[in-house]
């Protein structure tokens, strides 16, 4: 299916490459030529270039999008970038105000195409405590001790100022809602029911981690995903449900019919995983504390482990005194163990083969040994900087295990869960998006070179700061980030991924 070629001269010529394109079906040896920051031409190229790579051995695909991802700053750009991301982002939590949020990065510089969510929780805090937004992640965690806006149900009042805040977040661009439900569990039906409806009127999605993640009920995931599939069924809302294997638990295969059977009934569901049995959240976060917190997750409190010490808890006490402490500490949660136990490994091969699901990282911010968030741009990453081996590793982890090694779907298909996938979820909603994940002619030319014989993640939990390795050229809107291997210190060619903003 080679193409007949543009003319040049072009900005860049990537030469003699496997081009595997999910889109268009394309798997075959060819050139592809990019000029002013969009794919130019595929095929047999002829015109003169500026730049040329050689990329004969090498797959040539569309940069991967990640839908979820919290570190969004240089450091953690370029930790994404070796794990061949593009484009990262922060829709899960997302922010408040989200037009200063923008505003912020395109001060400092992007190494990869940016964008968010405007943050339900920021709104509740604002509305049920009375504090303002900062636009940063670090403002939950900051007032995670007040349980006004975690526990209670919000007054009419309450509600109304949630949803005023909410909608201008997306009036400022915002790229949906993101509803973190299980760091505000006492949020009542009405007040979700509500929030769904405004992404309703808005088209945009909502992205949820859902309110229970439980074995058991009362509060257990599957009512979670039920009350899920009943916001998208009522309100005709697109709910995308984040992180599918961190919050089914044991439970991940009946979540799965659940999901399954909405999605033929036509209702507007979209699953992203990451290829994880440990998760990474605050120490804060409310389900730690519940009195059934063993019984109802299937693990022991040894299962809770702080990312800056290495300590794990024995009881609920020594949590509870921890988490009032220093409710703001990252932690990891050891919730499959996928190493050692076959059912466990079966369990989220479910969520992450999820038949139509993104590939999503849920990258956690890198962190100085202090715990504070590292923001400088030392490169390597400074000795003790930590997040989770997911910040470093998610979509070269993926391709690594699920595609080469296990060989559960082919290359293509595996390619299509980081690139096509998730830019097609956001593609009704935010038009950016219909020229990424893909490489076609008049596409962005956010490309990765990688050698897939020896593409592989490095980072493990006690070394996390170690970048993945096989990425030979990774570029951003035309823009060289990693060439032949090596990080391109001085690159920022991120641009930022927004919905138009509606004037004032
Ligand atoms: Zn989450």
């Amino acid at each position: 299916m080679t193409s007949a070629s543009a003319a040049g001269p072009f900005d860049l010529v990537i030469r003699g490459g496997r081009v595997v394109d999910p889109e268009s079906r394309r798997d075959e040896v060819c050139d592809l030529a990019v000029t002013n920051g969009r794919i130019a031409a595929i095929g047999a190229v002829m015109g003169e270039a500026a730049r040329e790579i050689d990329a004969r051995g090498l797959v040539v695909a569309p940069g991967f999008v990640d839908l979820h991802a919290h570190g969004q700053t240089v450091a953690a750009d370029r930790m994404q970038a070796f794990d061949g991301v593009t484009t990262t982002l922060e829709l899960e939590a997302g922010v408040l105000p989200v037009a200063l949020w923008y505003e912020n990065q395109a001060k400092n510089g992007r190494v990869l195409n940016y964008g968010t969510a405007a943050n339900w929780a920021f709104a509740r805090i604002a509305a049920m405590i009375g504090v303002e937004p900062e636009a940063d992640l670090g403002f939950m965690g900051r007032h995670s001790n007040d349980k006004r806006w975690i526990d209670n149900v919000a007054t009419d009042a309450e509600m109304g100022e949630i949803l005023r805040r909410l909608r201008q977040g997306l009036d400022e661009g915002g790229i949906g809602i993101g509803i973190l439900n299980a760091y505000a569990p006492g949020a009542g039906v009405k007040e979700m029911s509500s929030v769904c409806s405004l992404a309703a009127d808005y088209a945009v999605p909502t992205y949820t981690h859902v309110a229970y993640a439980s074995n058991i009920d009362p509060k257990s995931s599957i009512e979670a995903y039920t009350r899920l599939v009943g916001y998208a069924g009522s309100t005709g809302a697109h709910m995308h449900i984040c992180h599918f294997n961190s919050t089914s638990l044991q439970d991940v295969e009946r979540a799965a019919a659940l999901i399954r059977k909405a999605q033929e009934l036509g209702l507007k569901i979209t699953v992203e995983a990451y290829p994880y049995g440990t998760g990474s959240t605050v120490l804060g976060a409310t389900f730690f504390a519940d009195p059934g917190f063993t019984e109802r997750t299937g693990g022991p409190y040894e299962s809770i482990e702080m990312v800056d010490t290495g300590r794990t808890f024995h009881n609920r006490d020594e949590l509870l005194a921890a988490q009032a402490q220093d409710p703001g500490s990252l932690v990891l949660w050891h919730f499959l163990d996928v190493e050692a136990n076959p059912r466990h490994r079966d369990l989220l091969d479910v969520s992450v083969l999820y038949p139509g699901g993104a590939i999503a990282s849920d990258a956690m911010p890198w962190t100085n040994p202090d715990g504070s968030v590292y923001d400088g741009e030392d490169w390597p990453l400074p000795e003790g900087t930590s997040s989770h081996p997911r910040s470093s590793g998610t979509f070269t982890r993926f391709l690594r295990q699920y595609v080469r090694e296990r060989a559960m779907l082919p290359l293509i298909d595996g390619l299509a869960k980081c690139t096509l996938i998730p830019a097609e979820i956001l593609a009704e909603s935010t038009p950016a998006m219909r020229a990424k994940g893909r490489l076609a002619v008049g596409a962005d030319a956010d490309i990765v070179v990688f050698d897939y014989d020896t593409l592989t993640d490095r980072a493990e939990f006690k070394a996390m700061n170690r970048a993945s390795a096989g990425m030979r050229h990774v570029i951003v809107n035309g823009e060289a980030v990693i060439t032949d291997g090596d990080l391109v210190r001085a690159a920022r060619p991120g641009r930022p991924v927004r919905r138009p903003v509606k004037a004032a």
